[in-house]
C-alpha cells in the first residue's frame, strides 16, 4: 500500500491452505515475499522456494536425511528460524501455522513491532493473554484472518468498545444443524467431513460439525475485541455469505457480507487501512433470503463448553483446544465416536487444574497437559 511501511510479507505455514491462498493475494498485489516457512521438509517448500528466489526459508522440523541442492541450501531448520523469520523488521506476517507451534512466532512477530495478520487459532486460544501484552509492549498491529473476526474488526473500525452492546458470530452449522434427523452417536467420518460451504481441512471440518470451531472463535472474538463473553454470540446462519454482525448500544446493526472466499479476509489483512480490487465473485443479492436460527446447544455442547472454558480463563482455552485436537484426531481414527469428541474434551478439561498463563511455557505446559488428559480419556473409553 503507497507509503505504508509493511508491505513486504512473511508467510508462515505457506504450504498449508491459508499460506498458499496468501501467496495467490500476494502475487496479484505484487508483494514482495520475504519469508517462507513450514513445519516439515516437503517438495511443496522446496518449490514454493525456488518460485521466491528472494525469499529466506525455514521448516520448522529437522529433516531425517541431510539435505543437497542449492535450494535447500538456502533453508534454515528449527523453531528458531521460524521465529526469526516472523521477527523480519517492517514486515507483515501471516501466520497459518496450524497448532500451538504457531504461539511463539506470532509473539516474535508483535515484539518486533510487525504486523500480525493471525490465522493460526491456537495463538489466541493457548496464549491469548501473551499475545495482547506482545502487541502493547512490541507496538505491532494484530488483523484477525478469520472470516468471522475480519468481519467484526471492519463493523467496529472508528467505533469505541464502549459503543458495542454485542458481537454475532455467524456458524454455517455443519453438516448436522439443519438435519436433526440425524442420530450424532452413528455419523461417519465421511458425513462428517462432508461440510456444506467451505472447503478445508480435515480438524477445522470437524470441528465445524461439532460447533467447536464456533467456540474457539468466541474466545478468539473475546481477547481479539476486548469484549466479555455475555457480549458475544452465535447465530447459524447456513447461507455463509453474512460473515457476522456487531450490534451497537443504539441499536445499530452493522454486518459484513460476501461471498465464502477466505483471499478476501486475507487481502484486507494485507491492505489495511486501505483497500485494493480483488478478483472475488460479486455477491448475488437477488433472491438471496437472510436465514438465522438459534444453535441446538443441547446436541451440539461443545458451544457452551467453550463458553465455560473461556470464562475459566487462565489454562482453560488451552486445555480446551488441545483436547479437542488429540480427541478429533482419535475421531478421525474411529476410535472414539462424534459424540465422544465433547465428551472427551469435557473430561480434559476438568481433570487439568485451572491455572495462569504467564510465559510461553505454561502455555506450551497447558498445551501438552490437555493433550495428556485427552488421551488419557480415550485409552479410559477403550478398556471400557
Ligand atoms: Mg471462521
Amino acid at each position: 500500500m503507497d507509503g505504508h511501511p509493511l508491505t513486504s510479507i512473511i508467510v508462515l505455514g505457506a504450504t498449508g491452505s491459508i499460506g498458499r491462498q496468501t501467496l495467490d493475494v500476494a502475487d496479484r498485489l505484487d508483494r514482495a515475499v520475504l519469508g517462507l516457512a513450514s513445519g516439515s521438509l516437503s517438495k511443496e517448500i522446496v518449490d514454493l522456494a525456488g518460485r521466491y528466489p528472494e525469499a529466506s526459508v525455514a521448516v520448522a522440523r529437522m529433516p531425517e536425511r541431510p539435505v543437497g541442492g542449492a535450494i535447500e541450501r538456502r533453508i534454515e531448520f528449527g523453531p528458531e528460524a521460524v521465529a526469526a523469520l516472523a521477527r523480519s523488521p517492517e514486515t507483515t506476517v501471516v501466520n497459518g501455522i496450524v497448532g500451538a507451534a504457531g504461539l511463539e512466532p506470532s509473539l516474535a512477530a508483535l515484539e518486533s513491532g510487525n504486523r500480525l495478520a493471525l490465522a493460526n487459532k491456537e495463538s489466541l486460544l493457548t496464549g491469548g493473554s501473551l499475545v495482547l501484552s506482545a502487541l502493547e509492549s512490541g507496538g505491532g498491529e494484530l488483523i484477525p484472518v478469520d472470516s468471522e473476526h475480519s468481519a467484526i474488526s471492519q463493523c467496529i473500525e472508528g467505533e469505541s468498545v464502549e459503543a458495542i452492546r454485542r458481537v454475532i458470530l455467524t456458524a454455517s452449522g455443519g453438516p448436522f444443524h439443519a438435519r436433526p434427523d440425524i442420530d450424532l452417536e452413528r455419523v461417519s467420518v465421511a458425513d462428517a467431513l462432508a461440510h456444506p460451504t467451505w472447503d478445508m481441512g480435515k480438524r477445522i471440518s470437524i470441528d465445524s460439525a461439532t460447533l467447536m470451531n464456533k467456540a474457539f472463535e468466541v474466545i478468539e472474538a473475546h481477547f481479539l475485541f476486548s469484549l466479555d463473553y455475555a457480549q458475544i454470540d452465535v447465530v447459524i446462519h447456513p447461507g455463509s455469505f453474512v460473515h457476522s454482525l456487531v450490534e451497537f448500544v443504539d441499536g445499530v446493526v452493522k454486518a459484513e457480507l460476501g461471498p465464502p472466499d477466505m483471499r478476501k479476509p486475507i487481502q484486507r489483512a494485507l491492505t489495511w487501512p486501505g483497500r485494493m480490487p480483488a478478483p472475488t465473485e460479486p455477491i448475488d443479492l437477488m433472491g438471496t433470503a437472510l436465514t438465522f436460527s438459534a444453535p441446538d446447544r443441547r446436541r451440539f455442547p461443545a458451544l457452551d463448553l467453550g463458553y465455560e472454558a473461556g470464562r475459566r480463563g487462565g489454562n482453560g482455552p488451552a486445555v480446551l483446544n488441545a483436547a479437542d485436537e488429540v480427541a478429533v484426531a482419535a475421531f478421525l481414527d474411529r476410535r472414539i465416536r462424534f459424540t465422544e469428541i465433547v465428551e472427551v474434551v469435557a473430561s480434559a478439561l476438568s481433570a487439568v487444574p485451572p491455572g495462569p498463563i504467564s510465559t510461553l511455557a505454561d502455555a506450551l505446559a497447558s498445551d501438552a497437559a490437555g493433550r495428556a488428559a485427552a488421551t488419557e480419556s480415550i485409552v479410559r473409553r477403550a478398556s471400557r
